[in-house]
């Protein structure tokens, strides 16, 4: 599934590409839109968004999931805040679903998943507390996270699969803002299952309007 991404409203005020295995921050203004372009494909971009005005406001996973009665996000999802309000809208995005359920991965959870020789391994967590560290949040704000372009199916006795992407170089996925808000994103270093393809690369974040 390919097609070119769109041209985006409004003039360009940042385009950086987050180096693979690495954190980043932004404050994204409300009507501004987000792309994340996945430039070398099956790259998980772990997310989260905390309200500008306030960051006790912050995206939850269940209220996004109980609104829209469905797990994935997909084109026209609303990601919405633990008080229940719009933060983010995915209002175009070139793979077909994304993953609310899978969380970030975490030194401890490698440990017990792939043994301790991986205890040294960076981690989405780890990120995620380098980047909220310089405005002063710490473990206790790190809530259930999205994982764009991250394919977590549900298999049919409820289980959850960490299987090959359905993600490919150049496809992108577009977030209006509907409030100001902070974004936090931890480009996956996971080396241990096919979330990133095994070998995690760059992502291209673009902001604009
Ligand atoms: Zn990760």
């Amino acid at each position: 599934m390919t097609r070119d991404p769109p041209p985006l409203s409004g003039p360009v005020v940042c385009e950086e590409v987050v180096p693979a295995r690495a954190p980043w921050l932004r404050l994204v203004r409300k009507d501004q839109t987000l792309r994340i372009v996945d430039l070398e494909g099956n790259q998980a971009v772990d997310f989260l968004i905390y309200s500008a005005a306030d960051d006790a406001e912050r995206y939850s996973a269940q209220d996004t999931i109980a609104a829209q009665g469905n797990i994935f996000l997909t084109e026209g999802s609303v990601l919405r805040s633990n008080e229940g309000a719009p933060m983010m809208t995915l209002i175009a995005t070139s793979v077909a679903y994304h993953d609310t359920i899978g969380g970030a991965c975490s030194c401890e959870s490698n440990t017990l998943r792939y043994g301790h020789h991986t205890k040294s391994q960076h981690a989405c967590v780890e990120n995620f507390l380098l980047a909220n560290a310089t405005q002063g949040r710490g473990k206790r704000d790190i809530v259930s996270n999205v994982n764009w372009f991250m394919n977590v199916p549900v298999l049919p006795d409820g289980t959850l699969g960490i299987v090959d992407g359905i993600s490919a170089p150049g496809l992108y996925l577009d977030l209006r803002a509907e409030m100001d808000v902070t974004v936090v994103v931890s480009n996956c270093p996971q080396i241990n299952n096919p979330c990133n393809g095994f070998n995690p690369t760059p992502v291209r974040m673009i902001v604009a309007g």
